[in-house]
């Protein structure tokens, strides 16, 4: 039978403890800190946006007036690309400010289809960065997914993930809606757990089964037991 999602929550919680966001959940800041490394990752932004506070200062005013050059430097320690980033940061500031008066968090209310091309039409932002966006704001309490692991909820309930990265997220995001209050509390708490699991023990290409703390009730897990890949 089909583990529900309860019962992975719980099992991770009480292996991880309580999850806390250690990113900005301000919208623009988040797309800020999303910039401050790359290849984007929590430890890089991370990295990137702690030198940006310390040489420049994360304020639109701060972005926008400082010169091309110490915006990259800034950046340097997040990784690659620093140039680029600091023009992104700039095109993104120019138009939080132009667009909005400085002021995104207040554009996004109304239908959700609006609400996403807003945040699509930002640089890398796709559709798991805008829900992301949307859920750790408390814009909206959408059934996030983390983008870099999917596969934890669906190799835990129904076997080897697809190919298809787009599917697999979907099968995700579907199993949260349907099985976690829509709340802020409630997705917040699932996306982080699935989110330290994935980073921690369920990798993508290496997942580490055998000190997996929901071994027990995995589908995968029980599938490769059997000599083959448990699939939907
Ligand atoms: S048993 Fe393996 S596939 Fe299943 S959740 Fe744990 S690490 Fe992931």
């Amino acid at each position: 039978m089909k583990t529900t999602v309860a019962d992975i929550l719980d099992r991770l919680e009480k292996q991880y403890g309580e999850q806390e966001a250690t990113w900005p959940t301000d919208p623009y800041l988040f797309l800020v800190w999303w910039h401050c490394g790359y290849p984007a990752s929590d430890k890089a932004c991370s990295k990137g946006w702690d030198s940006l506070q310390k040489n420049v200062g994360v304020e639109p005013e701060k972005i926008l007036q400082a010169s091309p050059a110490k915006l990259a430097e800034a950046l340097r320690p997040g990784g690659m690309v620093p140039e680029l980033r600091a023009m992104r940061l700039k095109e993104i500031t120019a138009r939080i400010q132009d667009e909005f008066g400085g002021d995104l968090r207040s554009a996004l209310v109304g239908p959700m289809a609006k609400v996403r091309r807003i945040l699509k039409k930002f640089p890398n932002i796709a559709d798991p960065g805008a829900d992301r966006i949307l859920l750790f704001s408390e814009c909206a309490p959408i059934a996030a997914v983390p983008s870099n692991c999917p596969h934890v909820l669906v190799r835990l309930q129904r076997g080897q993930e697809r190919e298809n990265y787009g599917v697999t997220y979907r099968e995700a995001q579907q199993a949260i809606e349907a099985e976690t209050p829509a709340t802020f509390g409630a997705r917040k708490r699932a996306y982080l757990l699935l989110k330290y699991h994935g980073q921690e023990v369920c990798n993508r290409t290496k997942p580490k089964c055998e000190h997996c703390c929901v071994k027990a009730v995995c589908a995968y897990f029980s599938g490769k037991q059997r000599g083959r890949s448990a699939k939907a």
